[in-house]
């Protein structure tokens, strides 16, 4: 199948067709994995578009029109991990510029941007699901690029990525979003006007926990070859075994996606009417404050859902150390569920103070709802809450 045919496949079968040709030259119905760090040329300079792996790679292209075509992007980037896919974007811009970010954004991203841009950009954090906030803060300053985590992490708070592109595109302000907790499946940015998309391929994407890497996506051409150009000097470029590995993953990403999302749903139902739960975090439950933006801008609610236990720290490690069926790790998106506390764990880097200010509380508790049977997980909640 062409990648031009493909295109107007449903989400369902771009997952498994697109990027995913036979070889042309054994008719292999599964792509073979291109395992090779140079390429022969006829003549100096005369290849097949593939000179050196650190570049480019056949794995990895077939990775890339799939994951271009799930966002509906023209381009896709595949890089070593969703951290070197967020070192590329910050190095791409021109030095000296304004940054304004989401301020429960992913702890990691914070450590870059504290620990190792600061040096070289302005960073500004402030609650992006604020949109008159978000005006005022791109009016008042000259603000080269905002960048969005929705929804964010752990909290789960949402921005209306619609409207807040517009606003960006009056102020001549470039706009990242993070989707790795939507997954392409539930949520397109792009179509919602924002220019450049990431993801953390580490969590659904890959989906299986066995592989590093990030990638993104992308309309405008000039800046993908930037981009392009960076991941070719910096190096942070996937292999082709890691590629392989994700492509393998990604065809069941709609269709692992939508256990997930079941699962959350009745996870969140349990814990919502449990009496040693103060509150439970997920945009699907009707309570959720943006609830209804969440409709309107995702195609599902996605597997992550966060709660605060009654109680303080001790209750929280005591209650994270009797699961049987999730894992107590950091990490999100996999199969297998997975439950871990953002404070300690995750959030670590974020000082104490604003983590508290955000809600990153010592009593708050992040699961990650895998695609177990949801009896055996609801099973394991209720018998680790029984012992708190
Ligand atoms: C994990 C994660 C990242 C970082 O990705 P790595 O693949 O671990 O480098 C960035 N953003 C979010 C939202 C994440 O969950």
């Amino acid at each position: 199948m062409k990648k031009s045919d493909a295109l107007k496949l449903q989400k369902a079968s771009k997952v498994i067709h697109v990027g995913g040709e036979p070889d042309n030259e054994t008719g292999a119905i599964m792509p073979p994995i291109f395992q090779t760090s140079t390429y022969v040329q006829s003549s100096p300079g005369t290849h097949k578009g593939y000179a050196y792996s650190r570049s480019h790679n056949p794995t990895r292209t077939r990775l890339e029109e799939n994951l271009a075509s799930l966002e509906n992007a023209k381009y896709a980037l595949v890089t070593s991990s969703g951290m070197a896919s967020e070192m590329l974007i910050m190095h791409a811009l021109k030095k000296g510029s304004t940054v304004v970010c989401s301020n429960d954004c992913y702890g990691g991203t914070y450590r870059l941007f504290e620990t190792v841009f600061n040096e070289l950009h302005n960073f500004i954090y402030i609650d992006t699901t604020d949109i008159k906030l978000v005006r005022k803060t791109l009016t008042e300053n000259k603000v080269d690029l905002l960048w969005i985590e929705t929804p964010t992490n752990p909290l789960l708070r949402i921005t209306d990525l619609k409207e807040i592109s517009k606003i960006a595109k009056e102020n001549k302000t470039k706009t990242v979003v993070d989707n790795t907790f939507m997954s392409p499946i539930f949520q397109n940015p792009l179509d919602l006007g924002v220019d450049v998309v990431t993801h953390s391929m580490t969590k659904y994407i890959n989906g299986h926990s066995d592989v590093v890497g990030g990638c993104i996506m992308l309309n405008n051409k000039a800046f993908y070859n930037s981009l392009h150009t960076l991941q070719k000097t910096l190096g942070p470029t996937q292999s082709p075994f890691d590629s392989w590995l994700v492509l393998r993953g990604i065809k069941t990403l709609h269709i692992r996606m939508k256990a997930h999302e079941e699962n959350a749903k009745q996870v969140a139902k349990y814990l919502d009417s449990h009496p040693k739960i103060e509150k439970v975090l997920y945009p699907g439950l009707k309570s959720h404050p943006q609830h209804g933006l969440a409709r309107k801008q995702m195609n599902g609610f996605g597997g992550m859902v966060s709660f605060y236990l009654k109680g303080d720290l001790k209750k929280s490690k005591k209650l994270l150390s009797r699961f049987k069926v999730f894992s107590l790790a950091e990490s999100l998106g996999g199969i297998e569920s997975l439950i871990g506390h953002p404070a300690i764990m995750t959030h670590a880097s974020v000082p104490e103070k604003e983590r508290n200010a955000m809600g990153i509380s010592d009593n708050l508790i992040r699961i990650s709802v895998g695609i177990e049977d949801i009896k055996d997980l609801i099973q394991d909640l209720d018998q680790a809450l029984e012992k708190v």
